[in-house]
């Protein structure tokens, strides 16, 4: 394969590590509107989407993430000091879904003041008073935040209020011979390979499309940001980066999820809320095969993308899904191979002739 780019890396990192929960996305926005700036003609929208003209000339080839991840909200602040949660979603359960599982991580709270630590808490097996507490399933009443404070009044003075949000905050790491972990693979590693690869169209003279990128808000809710990026830039064609799901791990069938870490980008052809155009996919695997990147193809179900809003405002879409494990967790993982063959797909795309 091609070499592994150590700008790529250097900006999962840095993107990653950034706090940009739903609704809050301001300190991605800023690292992107300010990188972005370097080599293109920046915009920052009135709900906060970057959009960036890179060059080139043609029709307009779109290259898009999002920027927030997911979270937690303040709900209430108790009399001594304790956090209170709610769901950054549509709750229709009333109750935590099994995939989030935030207990014993450290916690970041934002506010209009800046950012205060503390970690995600529950009762411990010593301390719990009923035998059924140990086997009833979680409530959202059964997680808080311990601020390491002892009253409401010290919570507020920091900033912190109902509808303030809260994440996750590991750091990111290697692990193995090419393997990244951390908190917000999805999005930002979408983020990184769209900078890495707009950075390398913007230095070449073969491009055979107006290449344009964008950074999306409020994705994790329902496609809010991208809703309104036609209305923003006139676009041709869209290629939406988002996480694909692998069945690489011990639990799922691999007849549900063929894709796998290190087996290049992923081709996603339908998910839960739309069919991805099919000529646009079919053009990624043959340009991406032409060009020695692996390449794989899936359908995805309890899923969906920015690519599904793009498609619904009439601009034909691919989504190109880069294999993540343990998605919408603290330690989302990915293949630094498969995000540096992504790379090599986008630019090997845009500088094909149409
Ligand atoms: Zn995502």
């Amino acid at each position: 394969m091609s070499r592994l780019r150590p700008e790529l890396f250097d900006a999962v990192r840095e993107l990653s590590e950034l706090p940009g929960p739903t609704g809050h996305e301001d300190a991605v926005q800023d690292w992107i509107a300010a990188r972005w700036a370097t080599f293109a003609d920046v915009q920052r929208t009135g709900v906060d989407n970057v959009i960036a003209t890179v060059s080139g000339a043609g029709r307009r080839l779109l290259i898009m993430g999002h920027a927030d991840e997911i979270c937690f909200m303040v709900r209430s602040i108790s009399d001594d000091g304790f956090v209170h949660l709610g769901s950054y979603f549509n709750d229709v359960r009333g109750y935590p879904p099994r995939w989030i599982m935030p207990l014993n991580q450290t916690a970041l709270v934002l506010t209009e003041q800046g950012t205060v630590p503390g970690f995600f808490s529950t009762v411990s097996g010593h301390v719990l008073t009923t035998r059924e507490g140990s086997e009833k399933r979680w409530e959202w009443k059964d997680w808080f935040i311990d601020l390491g404070l002892s009253s409401r009044a010290e919570a507020e003075a920091l900033g912190i209020f109902p509808g303030c949000r809260v994440i996750w905050n590991p750091k990111v790491q290697r692990y193995g011979q090419t393997r990244i972990t951390g908190k917000a693979m999805d999005d930002r590693a979408a983020l990184a390979i769209a900078t890495v690869a707009a950075e390398e169209l913007s230095k070449r003279d073969d491009l055979a499309y107006e290449v344009v990128i964008a950074s999306t808000v409020q994705e994790e809710n329902g496609l809010i940001g991208a809703q309104s990026i036609a209305d923003s830039v006139e676009v041709d064609l869209c290629l939406n980066l988002d996480v694909g799901l692998v069945g690489d791990i011990p639990g799922p069938d691999r007849q549900d999820f063929p894709s796998k870490l290190g087996a290049g980008p992923v081709v996603v052809y339908q998910d839960s809320s739309v069919h991805y155009s099919r000529k646009l996919s079919d053009r990624l695997l043959k340009i991406g095969r032409e060009h020695d990147v692996p390449m794989q193809r899936a359908i995805y179900q309890q899923y969906g993308s920015d690519g599904a809003a793009m498609i619904k405002r009439g601009i034909e879409s691919a989504l190109i899904a880069y294999p993540t494990r343990y998605t919408h967790s603290p330690v989302e993982t990915v293949d630094e191979r498969d995000l540096n063959w992504t790379v090599d797909l986008l630019v090997a795309f845009a500088t094909t002739p149409v």
